[in-house]
């Protein structure tokens, strides 16, 4: 029987869909799943022609693969993945290459490059965005690890990848050890953000001028046919517009408003304060979210604490019109902020990353793709030594014309008592990042009061103490 190119493990909803996106391609794909029943189905529901071969143990798995072996893991993030690893260690020889596409932590990455890297198996960390239907049609790729492996997997990787509008696959080699779990980290961070910038319009728009779902459905469909358009704003007016069979509401209204996460926007802003970069617009998204879970707590807190009563009384053209031009504002700034945390963390791992080409391979296939990442990638590539986006010409004359709606929207989410958290830290950064001087010259002086921290000065060099009293 001739042998496999790739093998899977791990038959769930993204594995079953990558295996059958390989084999789309010509692959011939080996199958294994923990549970017998996941790859019995999907071999029932396959054609007779395809090239699926399906296994029930690993050493079967194993003896299917052509050699090197190149073999996807897409199980559960964490043990079910280092269980999977020991298991298959004994089966494996030098030069075999063991993938692990989920959503890995980076670190535990780093630790399993670690521990794999002097058996001669080449370990690959690859974040994998795109959902169910981008690993059955062309997900992102995001493929960290030791480059020998890229260049065994790339041909095979640039087939299975969405192609961005210029017909170019969305991969690339991402840099070494747990690089590629680290992008993808990221991206999900910077996904929060604009998830929650995206919430918090729909939720100024609905309560200031009282709109329905379905005329927000309008709006956002309008929207996506600006600079706007994403896939986010995409899905947004989609969801706005369903109906629900069972009442006949927009379904939107009858879903409960407490929001859930995986950890990797979480993991985003931990590391953001590790490494030292600003990454406000994405902790306040993973906060709202927290927030947004202690719904008990908000139901009874609604009827005891007071805020503004009052209506909007602008005029509701002129407010979506603000909103549309707050919301490319406060994104621009929150991608900003999310390429600033990917500068910063490539200086401390040593991961030498390309932001021009993490900007490229984002634009179709993942959850964040983007008019907006085709200027971004374009800024990288015109300056590669950019220190932070918002000094591309493109977005410092985008955020000239549109910072003014952006204070406007918070001002007015302000009035009404609307919660803008998102939006007003993506503004503050913008200003504290344009600030020639900070008051952290006071914050200097208090350290130096209460704990004889020192200050510099601003007239001359050198370390000063102060006895206050
Ligand atoms: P899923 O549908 O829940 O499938 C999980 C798979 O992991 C199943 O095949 C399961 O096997 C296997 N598994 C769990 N624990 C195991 C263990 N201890 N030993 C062996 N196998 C085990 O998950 P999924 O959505 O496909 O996600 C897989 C990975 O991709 C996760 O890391 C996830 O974070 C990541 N990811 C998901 C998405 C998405 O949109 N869903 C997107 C990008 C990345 P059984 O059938 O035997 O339970």
């Amino acid at each position: 029987m001739k042998k496999a190119d790739i093998g899977v493990i791990g038959l769930g909803v993204m594995g079953h869909n990558l295996a059958l996106n390989f084999e789309r391609h010509g692959y011939r794909v080996a199958l294994y799943n923990r549970t017998a029943e996941k790859t019995r189905s999907l071999l029932a529901s396959a054609k007779p022609d395809q090239q699926l071969i399906g296994t029930y143990s690993l050493e079967e798995f194993c003896a299917h693969l052509e050699r090197p072996r190149r073999i996807l893991l897409m199980v559960q993030a964490g043990k079910p993945v280092d269980d999977m690893i020991s298991a298959l260690q004994p089966l494996l020889e030098p030069g075999d290459i063991l993938i692990d596409g989920g959503n890995s932590y980076f670190l535990d990455t780093e630790r399993r490059h670690e521990t794999l890297k002097d058996t001669g198996i080449l370990y690959v960390g690859m974040g994998i965005s795109g959902g169910e239907e981008g690993a059955l049609w062309g997900p992102s790729l995001m493929p960290g690890g030791p480059y020998q492996a890229w260049e065994n997997l790339a041909p095979m990787l640039r087939d299975i990848a969405a192609k961005a509008e210029d017909g170019e696959p969305c991969v690339d080699y991402i840099g070494p050890r747990g690089a590629g779990h680290y992008v993808k980290m990221v991206h999900n961070g910077i996904e929060y953000a604009d998830m929650q910038l995206i919430a918090e319009t729909y939720h100024l728009l609905k309560n200031a001028l009282g709109l329905s779902a379905y005329q927000l459905a309008d709006i956002f469909e309008k929207w996506n046919q600006s600079e706007l358009q994403s896939y986010l704003i995409q899905i947004t007016a989609e969801v706005l517009r369903k109906r629900d069979d069972e009442t006949g509401h927009p379904l939107v209204d009858m879903i409960l408003d407490e929001a859930q996460q995986k950890g990797t926007g979480k993991w985003t802003s931990q590391n953001a304060l590790d490494v030292g970069a600003a990454v406000p617009t994405i902790s306040a998204a993973v906060d709202m979210r927290i927030l947004s879970a202690f719904k008990h707590e908000r139901v009874q807190a609604s009827r005891i604490l007071s805020g503004p009563t009052k209506a909007y009384q602008g005029d509701p053209a002129n407010l979506i019109n603000l909103t549309q031009q707050a919301l490319y504002a406060s994104k621009m700034i929150a991608y900003a902020q999310g390429m600033g945390l990917l500068r910063q963390a490539s200086l401390e791992y040593g991961y030498d990353l390309k932001l021009d080409r993490l900007a490229a391979i984002w634009r179709a296939g993942c959850i964040i793709r983007a008019r907006l990442l085709g200027d971004i990638t374009a800024a990288y590539q015109s300056d590669p030594g950019l220190v932070n986006l918002l000094l591309a010409p493109a977005f410092r004359d985008t955020l000239a014309s549109h910072h003014q709606a952006l204070r406007e929207v918070i001002k007015i989410g302000i009035d009404l008592g609307i919660p803008m958290m998102g939006m007003s830290t993506a503004l503050a950064y913008y200003d504290a990042y344009r600030s020639e001087r900070l008051p952290a010259n006071l914050i200097q002086a208090q350290r130096d009061y209460f704990g004889a921290h020192t200050y510099r000065r601003i007239d001359r060099d050198g370390i000063f103490h102060t006895e206050w009293t």
